[in-house]
């Protein structure tokens, strides 16, 4: 035997189960739901081990068994499930590997007001210092021959001990607190409020929980019957599966706490859907969207997948099969009476039944997630917080949903200050004459609508969409068109705007610039030589003196800084320098070069048309101390 060892819980646990225990929160019950689900969870684990672990002693007759000693005001929970050896309890109980855990007990500690965050916080185990004073944990893993006792206060410390304990699984013995049904911790040593807990919170847990209580039966016939009471046993929960269950009789509440036990999310879920195919291959499912992303779905080692359900068998935890990569975020569970029951990953990843619920399930969620978005707008505007790169991953790679998704992107636009734009909207609102969709992308909306680029579209009342998120160009590149209209960059390559008579116009004018001006640009030319491809007058400038412009498939200067700060190598291209030839600075830079096209200034000057032209379209300057240079000997000139 060895000795008691005692522990200190992680700083953050102690935080927490101080909250716990000093908390106001009025939903104390919450704790129950906690225990039980990790005892489903438990039995839920130990099947499925036991699949392909030999060592792992199975159990066929699985449950949750509810004791209450109304004289020691002690409850006590036992499960069949996997348990744990010493290692795991030290692990799973003394710290919390819950992601995003600091920041809540920030959250929680500033608001003043903890008591809320707890009911959404999913406190786990812990939330039942809440009603206890003390909590002993007894477990034995299913691979173990001996058990493990595991007491605290929560005061700090717990200990931990071996304990000959005869059947695998896990017990968990509440000392409970007085109770205070005014301040809101009622009895639960009280059958009715714990049967009433189970019903509310944990119906559909596929175990039994048992819980001996009082009944009555008839006994006795015609005259001679009466009522006797005794005490048995019962099953407090109706274990059906929810997911086949009529959408008619299941409460929205059933559906969230269903929902937080599936994910361990803190939070009801922003949407649920609850679709059952019929016809040819036929499958129940319910699909969950979160309210907010992990913080880890953007991540390659992010695992998503649904469960999968066999004639009420659980076989796989998560089928990442049944749904393509991109819905990763969906969460929930299908059920098919069609598949073998010992179907394996290999064959899952080739079945035709499988492919055939992949693409109903796909098509379903992008036809829900359409409706909200043409429904309740501010919803799906919170969703795309979360889950737009999501969905712009998914019009970028499948193509088969390409138009849909494509139709559920949201973007920025010179339309509105506040209010993104869908696709759809941008081309309702198209100028007759218009042939494309026009984008600029950049760091802020401020940049863009201050940008050179855009003013020759602006003036002809044409829209621009803002790309701030600036992968949003390469989303833009693969998807090509929508709706047979084409994206174009307003940074790039020419833009076919004027009508016949105002082209004319414009080369006339540009032909008169070239013949009166022409050697100035060459001379710009000379002193950019190794910053520029060219540098030509250009008609589409209205205030600006000077702009960059890229070819056609150049990422633009804002995605390449991007780009390279996440170290990626784009290969360096010089762009061309575009000239105002009306502009004031242009008509007296000409001056000055014709009196003396020598002139020390005109390099300064050469530096200062481009730097702006840079920095206006949001690329990064590669020699700021040669523009700050020019800059300062060109302002101090001016000042006399
Ligand atoms: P979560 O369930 O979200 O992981 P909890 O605080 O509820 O967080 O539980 C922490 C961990 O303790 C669980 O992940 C599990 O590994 C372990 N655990 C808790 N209760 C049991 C139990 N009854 N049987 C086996 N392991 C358990
Ligand atoms: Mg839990």
């Amino acid at each position: 035997m060895s000795a008691t060892q005692t522990f200190e819980f992680q700083a953050e646990t102690r935080q927490l189960m101080d909250l716990m225990i000093h908390s106001i929160y009025s939903n104390k019950e919450i704790f129950l739901r906690e225990l039980i689900s990790n005892a489903s969870d438990a039995i839920d684990k130990r099947k499925f081990l036991g699949l392909t672990d030999k060592t792992i002693i199975q159990e066929s007759n699985n449950f949750i068994r509810i004791e209450i000693d109304k004289a020691a005001r002690r409850l006590t929970l036992t499960d069949t499930g996997i348990g744990m050896n010493r290692d795991e309890v030290v692990t799973n109980i003394g710290t919390i590997a819950k992601s995003g855990t600091k920041e809540i007990l920030e959250q929680m500690k500033s608001a003043g007001n903890a008591a809320d965050l707890i009911g959404q916080f999913g406190v786990g185990f812990y939330s039942a210092f809440m009603v206890a004073e003390k909590i002993t944990m007894l477990t034995r893993r299913a691979d173990s021959p001996t058990g493990v006792r595991w007491v605290s206060t929560g005061a700090g410390t717990y200990t931990v001990d071996e304990e000959d304990k005869p059947t695998v699984g896990t017990t968990i013995i509440l000392d409970l607190k007085p109770a205070d049904a005014e301040n809101g911790l009622p009895d639960f040593c009280d059958e009715f409020v714990v049967e009433s807990t189970v019903k509310k919170y944990s119906d559909f847990i596929a175990y039994p929980i048992l819980m001996k209580k009082e009944v009555f039966k008839t006994v006795g016939e015609g005259e001679n019957a009466k009522s006797e009471k005794s005490i048995e046993e019962a099953t407090l929960n109706s274990m059906k599966p929810i997911w086949t269950r009529a959408k008619s009789d299941v409460k929205d509440e059933e559906y969230n706490e269903f929902y937080k036990h599936l994910s361990h999310d803190w939070e009801d879920p922003l949407k649920v859907i609850n679709y059952r195919a019929e016809g040819r291959i036929e499958y129940v499912s319910l699909l969950y969207i979160p309210k907010r992303a992990p913080f880890d779905l953007y991540y390659t080692s992010f695992k998503g997948g649904l469960q999968l359900y066999v004639k009420k068998v659980l076989i796989l935890e998560k089928a990442e099969e049944l749904l393509p990569r991109y819905l990763r975020f969906v969460k929930g569970v299908v059920e098919s009476a069609d598949l073998p029951l010992n179907i394996s990953r290999e064959i899952l990843q080739q079945d035709r039944h499988i492919a055939a619920v992949r693409k109903g399930l796909t098509t379903k969620i992008i036809s829900e997630l359409t409706a909200l978005m043409e429904k309740e707008r501010d919803k799906f505007a919170d969703f795309y917080k979360e889950f737009g790169p999501a969905l712009k991953e998914g019009a970028s790679t499948d193509y088969e949903h390409k138009e849909k998704l494509s139709g559920l992107l949201l973007f920025a636009s010179s339309n509105d200050a506040e209010k993104t734009t869908t696709l759809k909207e941008y081309i309702s609102r198209m100028k007759p004459e218009q042939k494309d969709i026009y984008y600029l992308s950049g760091e802020s909306r401020l940049t863009l609508e201050n940008s050179p680029h855009t003013e020759s579209l602006r003036a002809k009342g044409y829209e621009i969409l803002y790309l701030i998120d600036a992968y949003d160009e390469i989303v833009l590149q693969n998807i090509g068109e929508f709706d047979g209209k084409k994206f174009k960059s307003a940074s790039k390559g020419e833009l076919d705007l004027a009508d016949e008579k105002q082209k004319e116009k414009d080369t006339e004018k540009l032909k008169e610039a070239d013949k009166a001006m022409g050697p100035l640009l060459g001379s710009l030319k000379e002193h950019l030589k190794d910053q520029v491809k060219e540098v030509k007058f250009t008609s589409v400038l209205v205030s600006a003196p000077s702009r960059v412009v890229g070819e056609e498939f150049d990422v633009s200067p804002y995605l390449e800084k991007i780009l390279s700060r996440n170290g990626e190598k784009v290969p360096p291209r010089l762009k061309t320098l575009e000239i105002n030839p009306e502009h004031e600075i242009t008509k007296k830079l000409f001056a000055l070069y014709d009196k003396n096209p020598g002139a020390a200034e005109l390099a300064d000057y050469a530096q200062i048309l481009y730097g702006h032209a840079v920095i206006a379209d949001g690329g990064e300057l590669k020699d700021v101390a040669r523009f700050n240079k020019a800059l300062l000997a060109v302002a101090t000139k001016g000042l006399g």
